[in-house]
């Protein structure tokens, strides 16, 4: 009962969301040219976070150079 605050349950995503959330970080991916997401304008918006933290918490593999 007394997890705390930072124990993530994995949760898991229908492939549909999934796919949902990896199209959000395509989109919301810094530009290579401009060092900021194209779509908010600016670096590691905070919908690129939410959408990597889904895929990470559900324990999808990201295959994106994210580091
Ligand atoms: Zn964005």
């Amino acid at each position: 009962m007394s997890s705390g605050p930072f124990s993530f349950v994995p949760v898991p995503l229908t492939p549909e969301l999934a796919d949902h959330y990896r199209r959000m970080l395509r989109v919301h991916a810094d530009d290579p040219v401009t060092g900021t997401c194209p779509v908010c304008r600016r670096s590691r918006c905070e919908d690129f976070h939410f959408a990597r933290t889904q895929l990470v918490c559900a324990g999808e593999r990201l295959d994106l150079d994210l580091s």
